[in-house]
Order: C-alpha cells, then structure tokens, then sequence
C-alpha cells in the first residue's frame, strides 16, 4: 500500500525518517517529500509547517501527485481534558475546526454549509492503533480533537473549546487533513503525542516537550505502519 505519513514541523517526522534511514526526496510546492519503503508498502513522508492551510496542501499533494492510499498524520498537540498528561497518545475519532464562524447566519461553530461540523477518522485505521497499542502494552485514548490556526495557550478559549466541541486536545491541522481526506475519499488517521495543556504554560511546556512527545508519536506511527496489511 501506498502511505502518506504527514507531521506539521520537521521535529515530527524526523524520528521516523531517522528509523527508515534510507529515502529518496522529492521537492514540490517549497515542500520536501520523503520517499521510501518500510514493511512492504510505499512510504511518502512530509511536513507540511503549521497551520490548516499548508496542511490541507501538503495532504492535497500526497494524494494527487503522489497517489497516496491513506493518510497518517503524527505530531504533538494540548491537552484539554484534564485526564490527558504530557506524553499520553490520543488518536482522534473525529475532528472540528474550532476557529471556522458563521454563526452570524445561524450556523453552529465549525459549520460551512455542504460541510459538516466534525469529519470522521477511518475506523479500521483506528482499530489497528487500538491492536497495536494492546501488543505492546501501551495506552492510547479516543477521542475529538479541534483544530485551528491558533496556538492556544489560555484556560478561558480552551475551556470554550472543550464546552462547544467536547474535544479532548487541541491542535493546529488535523481537521483540515481530515476534509481533504475525506473529500478524495482517503482514509486517514490522526494521532497526537500531547505537548501541554493548552494553558498558560503552554508556550513552555511545548518548548520542553516537542522532542519527546513527537518521539512517542512518531513510532507508534511506524507501528501501525508495520500492522497495516497490503
Ligand atoms: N514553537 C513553534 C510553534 C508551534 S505551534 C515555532 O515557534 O515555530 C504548535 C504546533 O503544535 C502546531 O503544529 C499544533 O498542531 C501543535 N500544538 C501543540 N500544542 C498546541 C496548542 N496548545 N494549541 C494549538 N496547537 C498546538
């Protein structure tokens, strides 16, 4: 299968490119793509920097240049519920656009008419994280992540966004990924390592943590990938 692994800055995907070790790299779109090959199947490996805009490129990309089957984005995100710590791996269900606003119309948070509020993860994808993490005896969560082009880092926006899309972490391109994915009919999975938690330490803890987390969630990745039947 061919698999598209995405992360928003190079400190998430530099764990798994250091685990393949060999690629070959592509330029397109004042982005790098990283070909390679890992447990019979075909690895297409980018960050696309922060943000929906250059994620939903970068996915775009994967998917009509490189003709990727699925998309597994891993990266590091905030907590926003409080049982999430720094470390913990959350895999979402579905996802929200937490910064997109109509409501001046009549529209709920997150809506766009011919959108939806949330787009769904593919389950199968979810389930084989759910198997990898019981083989290997680690824990994993389920659950909503919001997304938007803000790095939150205050208790009154996140506790809105915990209210408004019961999310449990909060990050800054997986929804976007996700309405690419779905739009191409891609299935994709989106995974956080969390960072901190989205409050006034945030900026900080992110600073301590990037590494370490984006580590944690970089080879539960290639994990899965290792799972992923042809
Ligand atoms: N320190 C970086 C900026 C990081 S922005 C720099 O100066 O270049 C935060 C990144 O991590 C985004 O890609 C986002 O997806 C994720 N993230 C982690 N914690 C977050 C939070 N509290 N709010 C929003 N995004 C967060």
């Amino acid at each position: 299968m061919k698999i598209g692994i995405l992360g928003a800055m190079r400190e998430e995907i530099t764990p798994i490119l250091q685990l393949i070790g060999e690629y070959e790299t592509v330029e397109h779109g004042k982005n790098i793509y990283y070909l390679a090959k890992y447990s019979n199947h075909e690895l297409v490996i980018a960050y696309s920097k922060i943000g929906k805009v250059f994620a939903s490129m970068t996915a775009t990309t994967m998917i009509e240049k490189f003709g990727v089957e699925a998309i597994l984005f891993s990266g590091v995100a905030g907590a926003i519920n409080p049982r999430l710590k720094i470390g913990d791996l959350i895999f979402a269900t579905k996802l929200a656009q937490h910064d997109l606003d109509i409501t001046a119309f009549g529209h709920p948070y997150g809506y766009v008419p011919e959108g939806a509020v949330f787009v769904e993860t593919d389950k199968r994808l979810n389930q084989i994280a759910d198997e990898v993490a019981r083989k290997s005896g680690m824990r994993i969560g389920r659950g909503v992540i919001a997304t938007g082009d803000q790095f939150i880092a205050d208790p009154e926006r996140k506790k809105w966004i915990r209210e408004t899309f019961q999310a449990d972490a909060i990050e800054m391109e997986g929804a976007s990924v996700g309405v690419v994915c779905d739009s191409f009919n891609i299935p994709f999975f989106v995974l956080r390592a969390i960072s901190d938690s989205a409050d006034g330490n945030a900026g900080e803890d992110f600073d301590s943590f990037l590494d370490k987390s984006a580590r944690i969630s970089g080879y539960f990745i290639m994990d899965m990938v290792e799972a992923i039947e042809d």
